[in-house]
């Protein structure tokens, strides 16, 4: 069941701060997201590209809708068509293959690099020196990507009670962003995105720096 009161409680304070919401919907009905679209919400993430595709063809066709789970390469061309923002980018020849379905749309795919900031290893993402082997390989070869835009990075914090950890790991994340930011785009303001912060987390993501929260079980209730 969608919790309208707590939606617009969460959603005035985002606004308050300029940070925008993602209200992650996976495993959630089709009439639970129809009700928070109902309510005013148009950005949804969903991590899985099947069931991304049947709710959007099942929902109203100005949600905006965010890929924000591990994508493979050869499930691009099933969003392509479609996706706002694509969250996990984490290898360069995905952000190719981005650009490749994105052409054949005629669309241009905002793209964030997905940063491996946890202590855990399960969850994906590029470290720093990929992150800035890709981002060297992107930006010497601008005329192969005008399909897709780089507009900044996501990243996942560790799975812990330890607040000082997870504050840690976004600061680094942000600092990562501002470092890149001064050595890629500069003068780009379309890198400007730093998606941080999930139910448990998000009012420290907020606090380090996040401008887009991804938010499912506060809005949604337990998966
Ligand atoms: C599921 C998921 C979320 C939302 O998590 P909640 O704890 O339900 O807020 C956010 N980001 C990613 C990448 C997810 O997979």
């Amino acid at each position: 069941m969608v919790n309208l009161d707590q939606y617009s409680e969460i959603k005035f304070s985002l606004d308050e701060r300029n940070v925008s919401l993602v209200a992650v919907s996976k495993f959630k009905e089709i009439a639970d997201i129809a009700a928070l679209y109902e309510a005013g919400q148009v950005d949804f993430g969903e991590n899985y590209v099947q069931e991304l595709v049947n709710k959007q063809a099942a929902l109203p066709s100005d949600i905006r809708w965010h890929f924000i789970g591990h994508l493979q390469r050869n499930k691009v061309k099933y969003i392509a068509p479609f996706v706002t923002l694509i969250h996990g980018v984490d290898r360069y020849d995905l952000l190719q293959e981005i650009n490749k379905q994105a052409q054949k749309n005629n669309r241009k795919i905002s793209c964030l690099l997905q940063i491996h900031i946890a202590a855990e290893d399960t969850k994906f993402g590029m470290d720093e020196k990929e992150a800035v082997e890709c981002l060297a390989f992107y930006t010497a070869n601008k005329h192969n990507f005008n399909h897709v835009a780089i507009t900044g990075l996501m990243g996942m914090a560790t799975f812990t009670d330890d607040e000082e950890q997870v504050r840690s790991e976004f600061r680094k994340l942000k600092s990562l962003f501002d470092i890149f930011k001064s050595s890629y785009f500069l003068g780009d303001e379309n890198f400007k995105t730093l998606s941080m912060g999930m139910t448990d987390d998000y009012q420290i993501a907020i606090e380090e720096g996040s401008t887009m929260v991804r938010i499912g079980r506060a809005l949604f209730g337990a998966r």
